[in-house]
């Protein structure tokens, strides 16, 4: 049989490459490590949120997947009906009635199985069914504490555990190591001529990058350097803690999440640092700015932005100045930065500073589309079909506004995009935000 050695996986380290479960551990003991994962995450929140669900469906009309194939199981709160099931079942208030009457069947390997597609393939985290759910029923912590489940069990998509596992053994999920990120910088820094920090060893800001970048979008890191420089700023990146996309997030590692997290901690407190700039990456916002502090174990002793927020700063304590570019532009809110972030206005403060002709999506920011690749989704090749379909309804928002230019603050979303352009021959290309911006720096005299 076709194996491959799973460094960090649950259970024994080797494991049938293709069958989308890892380790080897029997049925019985994959249930009972989830159905044991997912009453330990049931907290007085998630309870709550369990109990308050009034069956109304608003949900279902706010996420891209119903609205895109009308079939039921797409439902948000549907897609956690396993930790539903069993918390009534086991820790509920009536959960002996629900046993006694047969009221709620125990969960079985089958059901967790079929719900790998529910929880990894079709559902990008985005937060729009939170948005209009009238009891505020957070949705996508929810599918997040169902993943634990999932990932201790070793039920975790082959294509999404594959770069997750590589993150724990090489620090990057698409193997962009300290070796890798020096070359890079080596080369971007010849060719572009432009000075790029690398370990100095006391900066007031750490700047973070996503392997997205590294490997796909490098000309993001010269513009990170170009502004950082403009603006004066005492920066640097670090090879011992670069890699702001937490891969062990969406899968349900909560290990590695966690280590992936020190990992920029410790760079940070190593060179004294004053503020962390997360780069143009949704979930690595999600991953540091929201959990950091949990990971850390208390407060994170300096603070953390987005790339965009910093830039918004800097425009108003008149260290950032741009050229103007009057271009007509429409600006993608990537979901964990403005509608789970709440960072909307920066951006914009950014586009009115270039006179740029902004025209808004509908609806828009809080409501704006997921482009249909986060979450994981778009590493898990067989949702390929479900992804393009939910991202015709991105590329038809896009389109109604009739901007020559689309933007974007995440690298993740351009890669959904770059990747939506390709399949529909789209004539839109997604740009990055910051490197809109490094492209009009205005001239110091
Ligand atoms: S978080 Fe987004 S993708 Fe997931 S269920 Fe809610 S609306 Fe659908
Ligand atoms: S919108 Fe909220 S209350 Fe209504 S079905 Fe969905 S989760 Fe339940």
């Amino acid at each position: 049989m076709n194996t491959t050695t799973l460094g960090a996986g649950p259970g024994a380290a080797r494991a049938p490459v293709g069958d989308n479960k890892q380790g080897s551990l029997s049925d019985a003991e994959r249930l009972d490590r989830a159905m044991t994962s997912f009453l330990r995450d049931f907290n007085t929140t998630s309870a709550l949120y369990l109990e308050a669900c009034v069956h109304c469906g608003q949900c279902a009309e706010a996420c891209q997947y119903y609205v895109q194939t009308g079939d039921p199981k797409y439902t948000p709160i549907w897609k956690v009906e396993p930790i539903k099931q069993a918390y009534k079942r086991l820790t509920g208030p009536l959960a002996p009635l629900y046993r006694l009457f047969g009221l709620k069947k125990a969960v079985t390997i089958e059901e967790l199985e079929q719900w790998q597609e529910l929880l990894y393939d079709s559902c990008t985290l985005c937060g729009r069914c939170t948005l209009v759910c009238p009891m505020g029923i957070d949705i996508p912590s929810l599918v997040l504490a169902a993943r634990h489940g999932m990932q201790e069990a070793g039920l975790v998509p082959d294509d999404l555990w594959g770069p997750t596992e590589r993150a724990r053994r090489e620090g990057s999920p698409l193997g962009a190591t300290k070796q890798v990120l020096k070359e890079r910088i080596a080369w971007l820094t010849d060719d572009n001529n432009v000075t790029i920090p690398l370990d100095r060893e006391q900066a007031d800001i750490l700047v973070t990058i996503s392997s997205v970048e590294i490997m796909k979008y490098p000309q993001s890191i010269t513009a990170m350097a170009r502004v950082m420089n403009h603006i004066g700023a005492s920066w640097t990146f670090r090879s011992d803690g670069y890699e702001a996309t937490n891969f062990n997030m969406l899968s349900g590692d909560r290990t590695g999440q966690r280590e992936a997290t020190m990992r920029l901690i410790n760079a940070a407190l190593a060179i004294n640092a004053k503020t962390v700039i997360l780069p143009e990456c949704g979930h690595a916002y999600q991953a540091f700015r929201w959990a950091g502090a949990t990971m850390y174990g208390r407060p994170l002793p300096f603070r953390v932005v987005h790339i965009s927020e910093y830039l918004a700063e800097e425009l108003r304590a008149g260290r950032l100045s741009l050229k103007s570019d009057a271009r007509s532009m429409t600006f993608h809110d990537p979901c964990q930065i403005a509608r789970r972030g709440g960072v909307t206005e920066a951006p914009r403060e950014i586009f009115r500073a270039l006179g740029a002709d902004l025209r808004e999506m509908g609806p828009t920011p809080a409501g704006n589309w997921c482009c249909g690749g986060g979450g994981g989704v778009i590493t898990i090749h067989r949702a390929d079909s479900l992804r393009h379909r939910v991202f015709h309804l991105k590329m038809q928002q896009v389109e109604d506004t009739g901007a020559a230019l689309l933007v974007s603050s995440c690298s993740n979303c351009r890669l959904t995009f770059d990747d939506g352009q390709d399949f529909f021959h789209w004539d839109k290309t997604a740009h990055s935000l910051v490197e809109l911006v490094a492209d009009n720096l205005a001239e110091r005299h």
